[in-house]
């Protein structure tokens, strides 16, 4: 099993940079925030206990997010190849998921961290529009779908998600800055951290994030 994990805050485009990259490099993009959101809108018991969390944009307790990740990944096989997008969000999720890889045989093979400025992720959140059905996003100014209100992927319905409202968003970027922040040094030590600077249009930022992992294969292709 392979593990590449999309650091960054919310805004930081983690979601729209593994949608678009996923296919082409062989992974399956694993949402954590699109998960729950299933899980509450289908009123499962994970979603019940995510709930309150999520709408006031502070985080759903590890022992449910451990469970919800063990739960995709063994679903996966032992040959799958995983984008993770959302998780981890603290030390103690990336203690559990380093023993959840240790015990499944999987590696992590690197993480990359979208870093953008505060002012850029709150513009990128309040315009933030997404897709009841498949959860694409779309921005109102810099990335409209092609139909008001319509995802250009599944037809599906686009709302502002709940936690995207001006003030759950202040909490979120806290939330990132007192929680998720130090992961980066954490992985940086590891020496597995790609740092890409994610204030930039989607298209260089997709190609850039690609050229990551297609420089790998050629790497071990000349081995
Ligand atoms: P996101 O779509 O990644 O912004 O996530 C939306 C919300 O889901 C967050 O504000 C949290 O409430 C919850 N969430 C998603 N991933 C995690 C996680 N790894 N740990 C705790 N809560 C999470």
């Amino acid at each position: 099993m392979k593990i590449v994990i999309f650091l960054g805050a919310p805004g930081s485009g983690k979601g729209t940079v593994a949608d678009r990259v996923e296919e082409r490099l062989g992974y399956t993009h694993v949402s954590t925030g699109n998960m729950l959101r299933e899980a509450v809108k289908a009123g499962t018991a994970v979603g019940e206990a995510a709930k309150s969390y999520m709408e006031r944009g502070e985080l759903v307790p590890d022992e449910v997010m451990i469970k919800v990740i063990e739960a995709r990944m063994d679903a996966g096989g032992a040959d799958a190849a995983f984008m993770f997008d959302g998780y981890p969000r603290t030390v103690e999720q990336a203690e559990l998921l380093e023993k959840s890889l240790e015990g499944r045989g999987g590696t992590l093979e690197k993480v990359v961290f979208l870093d953008a400025p505060r002012d850029v992720l709150i513009r990128r959140l309040t315009g933030r529009r997404t897709c009841r059905d498949c959860g694409a996003c779309f921005h109102v100014e810099t990335m409209p779908p092609k139909k008001e209100g319509v995802c250009d992927d599944c037809g599906g319905e686009l709302y502002q998600r709940p936690d995207d409202q001006e003030e759950t968003i202040a909490n979120r970027l806290d939330v990132y800055n007192s929680q998720t922040e130090s992961l980066v040094s954490r992985y940086e030590e590891q020496g597995v951290l790609v740092r890409v600077d994610s204030d930039r249009p989607v298209a260089p930022l997709v190609e850039d994030v690609a050229a990551l992992f297609e420089s790998d294969a050629d790497a071990s292709d000349g081995q």
